[in-house]
């Protein structure tokens, strides 16, 4: 995804041509960007060859999944609904994830039915109940614990999830206690201890906080794991001089770790897969002056890409046709919603805008069109991928009608 005179481009295609061709908003990924992250993604913790489960709540779009399946990854799912659609589209049972604080009994009994690689567990009366559906089924199940470390993984607030006042996970007591409680069980094997303290990481501190919250563990339980899974959270690049978490270094202190523990490493990787592979074209309706600033009223908003308004998230917003002329005012791009959350980037020097021009949101591919809804009755965005110069349409248009 690039300028090519002064044109911006989608791998062949040139983007302005798609608004031309299909309207907007419109989702739009790249093939080669995604191939890129997953093998960029494999290559860098190859030392020690994890189990990479894509976090499927991040992007559950069907062909979005089978280029990642393709390419030999596995799937960490959140519901019955996501473990039945990676089922479908054939992702192996034992290379799926189970996660979530509140996963009810008869999802619990449908993944259990399907011997999956692991359910991590986040309470003891999640474990209890799966003790009940094994003993029923004459079943020994495989299960993780997630522990909740208590670190701060020191990306926004409302993504944290491994603090104590967060409600992921189990305590190191908890572990301890259930461990001893269940380590002899008929029915239950815990192979693995998971964790997993947020999303949009960018600093490695958290990471190794983590590997020795885990060590602790493991030296005061002396319970051999089979698996560590350290879930996802790794951050990438949403605007210019964001910092980047060193995947070297990160890789370097896990290969050490797991060579110690002589365990296998699983990670759940979301966003950093298919994060920057797409972008949501949009068309400039109105700009609006006012005192100091310009409104400019785009056509996607929140209820197409929630981000901004749910967690503060800056997307960066490009210009389909690149010129040279600048306007320096206050730039707010605000969507066409009914309510004040619904904007997206407030920028200065922007180049000089006008009614009808058509825009990029950059980074849109994770928590984007899965976070999207019908809010004010508006369809939502199609999504289409491009390979090389082939278009392919990837969701269906809702029609008005049928949401009316
Ligand atoms: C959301 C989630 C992930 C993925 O997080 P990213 O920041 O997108 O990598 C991984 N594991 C669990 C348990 C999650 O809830």
């Amino acid at each position: 995804m690039n300028y090519k005179n002064n044109n911006f481009y989608i791998e062949k295609i040139k983007a302005d041509n798609l608004i031309k061709k299909y309207g907007s908003p419109i989702y739009c990924y790249s093939n080669k960007r995604l191939v890129d992250n997953i093998i960029n993604f494999k290559n860098s913790f190859k030392s020690f060859n994890p189990l990479i489960c894509f976090s499927v709540k991040s992007n559950y779009n069907s062909t979005i999944l089978r280029i990642i399946k393709q390419h030999g990854l596995g799937a960490d799912v959140v519901s019955d609904g996501e473990l039945k659609k990676v089922l479908s589209l054939g992702f192996k049972p034992n290379r799926i994830v189970y996660s979530g604080v509140g996963k009810k009994f008869e999802e619990l009994k449908f993944a259990i039915s399907k011997n999956i690689l692991l359910i991590n567990v986040e309470s003891e009366s999640e474990l209890k109940n799966i003790k009940k559906i094994a003993e029923k089924f004459g079943k020994k199940v495989s299960v993780g614990l997630r522990l909740n470390p208590n670190i701060d993984a020191k990306t926004n607030t409302k993504i944290s999830t491994g603090r104590i006042q967060d409600k992921f996970g189990l305590n190191g007591n908890d572990i301890i206690k259930i461990l001893n409680k269940f380590k002899n069980s008929r029915n239950i094997k815990i192979k693995c201890l998971s964790v997993h303290i947020g999303s949009q990481i960018t600093q490695n501190k958290p990471y190794n906080n983590v590997l020795v919250a885990i060590n602790k563990i493991l030296s005061k339980s002396k319970y051999k794991f089979e698996y560590i899974d350290l879930g996802g959270g790794m951050g990438i690049s949403y605007v210019k001089n964001n910092k980047k978490l060193d995947y070297s270094k990160l890789s370097k202190n896990i290969y050490k770790f797991s060579k110690k523990n002589n365990c296998k490493i699983i990670f759940e990787p979301g966003r950093s897969i298919v994060g920057n592979t797409a972008v949501l074209l949009t068309k400039v309706i109105y700009i609006k002056n006012s005192s100091n600033k310009k409104f400019i009223i785009i056509d996607a908003g929140m209820n197409d890409l929630i981000r901004p308004a749910l967690y503060n998230a800056a997307h960066d917003i490009i210009p389909l046709i690149k010129k040279t002329s600048k306007n320096s005012c206050s730039h707010d791009f605000v969507g066409p919603i009914c309510e004040t959350s619904d904007r997206f980037l407030k920028t200065k020097n922007f180049q000089k805008i006008y009614e009808g021009d058509n825009l990029a949101i950059k980074d849109v591919g994770a928590y984007g069109i899965v976070l999207s809804s019908n809010y004010n009755l508006r369809p939502r965005p199609i999504e289409i991928i491009i390979k090389n110069s082939k278009i392919k349409k990837i969701s269906k248009k809702q029609r008005l009608n049928d949401i009316i």
